[in-house]
């Protein structure tokens, strides 16, 4: 059967007009009810966000979402799209996508009153249906909500409030849809009470002349939770019209914050990849490292990006290597970890204390952390004596970031009982030499990690060094705290 194309066709097919958030809680139920998965590819989320986001669904709300950056708030949003009816009849031609059967634009009313039933009509999916806007402080009402032109109403003998002046902004281009917009603090006080206004009743004040607009959207914002809750950000009335407000996080298991990173990161890249599990743990420790770190502003929040950056240049790293040595899968290891740090650097945004001790040394020590803990997870209940005391004994390994993985294990090898200890990482004897390497620097590296071996600069992995405390160059720090008190 074919989608009807004339107003008249459309009405003898029974079709009844549906407000959007009626739309959305009917296809939410059906999908409840049919059990389908409801927002594929969220993950961490099933027992916190989702629950909520589905009752401010089903009871109509606007809704904003609190969270900090890299929570997939944005995600979140646009999978709502799937929430839409896959076709949606309109008056053809009409900007605003009028319901055929209560338009609110002047042309489409002309038009049915010239045409009547044989007006046509358009059919559009979910993905014209949704508008998305970053908030910026200068943003205008012309922008969002849309401008009149007084002289051209004059000359053409239109009331003002005649939507025929109208120049539409963002808004109403959602008309029928959903508009997201993102950090909703960002945006100018008199701008939120325009949206409160449409919200509440349907009409705004533009340059002065009262504009009636009807608007049929579902509004979903989006805000750093510290922003939204600042006095003053947000005008009252536009927050009491807010429904739902529902907190986002970052992820509560490392298990899930992997899950999420080897979904979003590119790293199966035509040749083999292999990415060892222990390594995945410690690109994501990372991140979970960043967020306990007193030195980060954790107000800002550390991105799931970092951790997905991070894995894609580990795996860069690899690739260079595999392709200059030959070798085949491409297998990341610690080194190519450390590699990443133009992934973590950029990312981090930095206390007063870190900004002293240095963003690398930041970085370094977080990948220190992660390795530490995911080494005592896998090796610490093994006994390492013997490969101790080979450092301690005066031996030493060096293992360069570009050695290809049989020159590794070579060296390796020298060490006593290092190998043997692989299979706790998930490293069998017949494994790829590149999972051999990866796994036995992983070992070296946690060892050190946890201090318990040294490294120098010229010979590597060498015997513990007696003092490794952190030195802070106290005159630096005193000079920085000067300028820092004239600058307030
Ligand atoms: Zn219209």
């Amino acid at each position: 059967m074919s989608e009807p194309r004339t107003l008249g066709a459309l009405k003898r097919a029974g079709y009844r007009s549906r407000s959007v958030k009626d739309e959305l809680r009917e296809n939410l139920l059906r999908k409840l009810a049919a059990g389908e998965a409801l927002f594929p590819g969220i993950v961490g989320y099933e027992q916190s966000v989702i629950p909520a986001l589905v009752n401010a669904i089903l009871a109509r709300h606007n809704i904003i979402l609190l969270g900090l950056r890299g929570q997939a708030k944005s995600r979140l949003v646009r999978s709502l799209v799937n929430l839409l009816d896959p076709a949606l009849p309109v008056l053809a031609g009409c900007e605003i996508h009028d319901d055929p059967l209560r338009p609110i634009c002047r042309g489409c009313r002309d038009r049915i009153a010239a045409c009547g039933d044989d007006t046509p009509i358009g059919w559009i999916e979910p993905d014209v249906r949704y508008v998305e806007k970053l908030a910026t402080p200068d943003a205008t009402i012309a922008d969002i909500i849309g401008d009149v032109d007084p002289i051209r109403a004059a000359r053409g003998g239109h009331e003002l409030s005649s939507e025929l002046t109208m120049h539409y902004g963002l808004l109403p281009h959602a008309h029928r849809g959903i508009f997201a917009l993102n950090e909703l603090p960002d945006l100018a006080g008199r701008i939120q009470v325009g949206l409160f206004n449409i919200l509440e009743e349907g009409d705004v004040q533009i340059k002065g002349y009262p504009i009636r607009l009807p608007l049929d959207v579902a509004m979903i914002f989006t805000a750093n939770p510290e922003d939204y809750t600042a006095r003053g950000k947000i005008v009252t009335p536009l927050k009491d019209r807010i429904g739902s407000e529902i907190r986002t996080h970052y992820p509560q298991t490392l298990e899930q914050g992997a899950a999420i990173t080897q979904q979003e990161s590119w790293t199966e890249r035509g040749g083999a990849v292999v990415v060892p599990r222990f390594l995945r743990e410690v690109v994501e420790g990372i991140a979970f490292a960043a967020r306990r770190d007193k030195k980060i502003d954790q107000r800002s929040g550390v991105s799931q990006r970092l951790p997905i950056a991070v894995l894609e240049l580990a795996v860069s790293a690899a690739e260079q290597r595999a392709l200059r040595a030959g070798e085949s899968p491409v297998v990341p290891r610690i080194a190519d970890v450390y590699a990443a740090l133009p992934a973590i650097t950029g990312k981090l945004e930095l206390e007063y204390e870190g900004e002293v001790y240095g963003v690398e040394r930041v970085a370094r020590d977080l990948i220190r952390a992660a390795l530490a803990e995911s080494f005592t997870i896998h090796l610490g209940g093994l006994d390492l004596t013997p490969v101790i005391a080979h450092f301690s004994a005066g031996g030493s390994v060096k293992l360069s970031g570009d050695a290809p993985a049989a020159q590794v294990i070579s060296q390796v090898r020298a060490v006593p009982g290092l190998l043997a200890q692989l299979g706790a990482l998930g490293v069998r004897p017949g494994d790829a030499p590149g999972l051999t390497a990866a796994a036995a620097e992983f070992v070296l590296e946690g060892l050190y990690a946890q201090k318990k071996i040294g490294r120098s600069e010229d010979q590597g992995f060498v015997a513990p060094e007696t003092s490794l405390d952190v030195e802070i160059d106290m005159e630096r720090l005193e000079r920085l705290r000067r300028i820092k008190r004239q600058v307030n």
